[in-house]
């Protein structure tokens, strides 16, 4: 260890730790009266906001939550659950937001394992807890929430109705400093195989994430998207990585939020329109939807910027949206990872380019942020260089990554090995310092011994015009040890088959940018997609489906 000097603060000098609470105070500051609004239902401005998390507090503490437990969540995007947000790591205590979208024997698992003292229920889950509450082993209380009149509902050791409750709690409440590195917030994420892993993140990494953010989408001019004059709609779940930390931000710099409720595209058009949304984030197939909305047709939605991340951003989409006014910007990160990691960026160089190479960059995972470190290893865990064409695993070091997963030593000891963090996704760096996600590393396709991108496949295959949607995964084929499927939807009044397909790829193989093992031989034709419980393509159930549809030769299929 270096001797470096370390003098010992004056006496009486404040040690002021990084606290969530602070983020919330910071809000009044730049324009009071912006308002946080819930669909049509509810506006109030900031200092309104402070008073209701100082309500809730009161109300979580009469009810018994202290420091270190788990309150959880199961709420749509609502002023509500911005509230629980600050309330209830403010209080010390942990906010577990449930993703109400896992099946019940999921949702049942995460709140056991997460340990839940206590629970805030959306009346239109109050059945699907009461299937699964006998099941709970560690749940004492449960809280009513509700948009209608019902404020009794049947749930087990019922506290009482958010909105009675809070009307009732005083208006102040005493928060207390406390270790900035005590746990604020936590939830599931769901891999692959297993059950789902809990991860963590603390005040501290809160903040500085929320700081992080800030400084990227506010300061660093190609990516400009974010001050206080924007009015911010998530269109990410709060359930999902706390809609990717964007409410600590508006609320830190005191935006004007919008929040949706339960996501329905015709709904999310209305709200922009009315409420004149200038910002917002979600995946690429919410985006999808938005842009199909009926509502939507025939409108310019010039002024919403749109951060687009969890999966990759592809050229289609990108021009789709510019042509409807839309600015995207793609970043990159994980739940493990806070999540932002990496934004499109474009310095001068990359500005000067062509449209067509502009676009390129702006539809990467970017550059990391402030403080964010990146680095790309082999197999062997040795760095590769970065010098756009090494592809190997990327792996982070930032001060807001998780630090393992809950109660799981070994699978956290896994994220972490070699003090870097594993993402599990094969990336390239180049010489810009961007980082370009090639794939999962479970998602890559070897086929003859190369290894074929899905995703690179997946973004050539939607540039056809009679291509609305895309999926390409690998399977398992005797002779080539796997070969790429692709999975299509098609846009109205089109048709496509294998041959197209290939008539359609064929010129990419002859310019070089893809292999010729990368033509599908078969392909299959649907009418959806499987997703995620956050929208992602859903690549676990479409291998099953495919084998499926294969042995039983499914109309569905389209072969060479
Ligand atoms: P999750 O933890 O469920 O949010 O998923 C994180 C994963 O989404 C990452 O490990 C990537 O595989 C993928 N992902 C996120 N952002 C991007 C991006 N910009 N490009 C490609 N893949 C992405």
């Amino acid at each position: 260890m270096l001797q470096t000097r370390v003098i010992p603060p004056a006496e009486g000098a404040y040690q002021y730790p990084l606290l969530i609470k602070r983020l919330l105070m910071s809000g009044t500051r730049y324009e009071k009266t912006r308002e946080i609004v819930y669909r049509d239902q509810l506006r109030y401005t900031y200092p309104t906001l402070i008073e209701r998390v100082a309500r809730l507090a009161n109300v979580l503490t009469e009810a018994g939550v202290k420091a270190g437990d788990t309150v959880a969540v199961m709420d749509w995007d609502s002023h509500r659950y911005l509230e629980c947000m600050f309330a209830i790591p403010m209080i010390g205590a942990v906010i577990h937001t449930i993703n109400v979208r896992l099946s019940p024997e999921q949702i049942l698992y995460t709140m056991n394992h997460a340990e839940d003292r206590f629970v805030l229920v959306n009346s239109e889950f109050v059945g699907l807890y009461q299937a699964i509450a006998g099941h709970l082993t560690t749940v004492e209380k449960t809280l009513l929430i509700t948009d209608g009149a019902e404020k009794n509902a049947e749930l087990p050791n019922l506290v009482g109705e958010y909105e009675t409750l809070l009307a009732a709690a005083s208006p102040r409440y005493d928060f207390q400093d406390f270790d900035e590195n005590s746990v604020a917030t936590t939830f599931y994420t769901t891999g692959t195989t297993g059950n789902p892993k809990g991860v963590y993140f603390t005040h501290r990494q809160l903040v500085l994430h929320t700081m992080g953010v800030a400084t990227i989408m506010g300061s660093v001019d190609s990516v400009r998207l974010l001050g206080t004059n924007d009015v911010y709609m998530p269109i990410t779940p709060m359930f999902h990585v706390h809609a990717w930390g964007l409410p600590y931000v508006a609320t830190m710099l005191g935006l004007k939020q919008v929040y949706p409720g339960r996501y329905d595209p015709e709904y999310l058009v209305e709200l922009w329109r009315k409420e004149k949304v200038t910002f917002s984030h979600c995946v690429p197939t919410i985006l999808q939807m938005v842009l199909n909305a009926k509502a939507g047709q025939g409108v310019d939605f010039k002024g919403w910027k749109i951060v687009i991340g969890g999966s990759a951003l592809n050229r289609s989409l990108y021009e789709a949206s510019k042509a409807r006014g839309i600015q995207l910007t793609a970043a990159y990160g994980m739940s493990e990872t806070g999540p932002l990691v990496s934004c499109a960026h474009l310095n001068e160089e990359l500005m000067a380019g062509t449209e067509d190479e502009r676009t390129t960059y702006r539809i990467k995972a970017g550059v990391p942020g402030p403080l964010v470190e990146a680095a790309i290893i082999d197999g062997d865990g040795n760095f590769l260089p970065a010098d756009g064409e090494s592809q190997g695993e990327l792996v982070l070091r930032a001060p807001w990554l998780s630090e393992g997963y809950f109660n799981e030593p070994q699978k956290g000891a896994e994220l972490w090995a070699g003090g870097w963090m594993h993402t599990g996704d094969v990336a390239t760096l180049d010489a810009f310092g961007v980082i370009d996600i090639r794939d999962r590393i479970k998602d890559v396709i070897k086929t003859g011994g190369e290894w074929i991108s899905s995703l690179a496949l997946e973004d050539l295959v939607s540039r056809h015009p009679a291509v609305r949607e895309v999926a390409v995964v690998g399977i398992a084929d005797p002779q080539w040890g796997e070969r790429p499927f692709a999975l299509l939807v098609v846009r109205d009044g089109h048709v496509i088959g294998a041959k197209e397909l290939k008539e359609h790829l064929k010129p990419f193989v002859e310019l070089g940018h893809l292999s010729k093992w990368a033509i599908p031989s078969q392909i299959a034709v649907v009418t959806e997609i499987p997703k995620t419980s956050v929208g992602k393509l859903d690549k676990k159930r479409i291998r099953v489906d495919i084998i499926e549809w294969q042995a039983n030769n499914s109309t569905f299929l389209s072969t060479l």
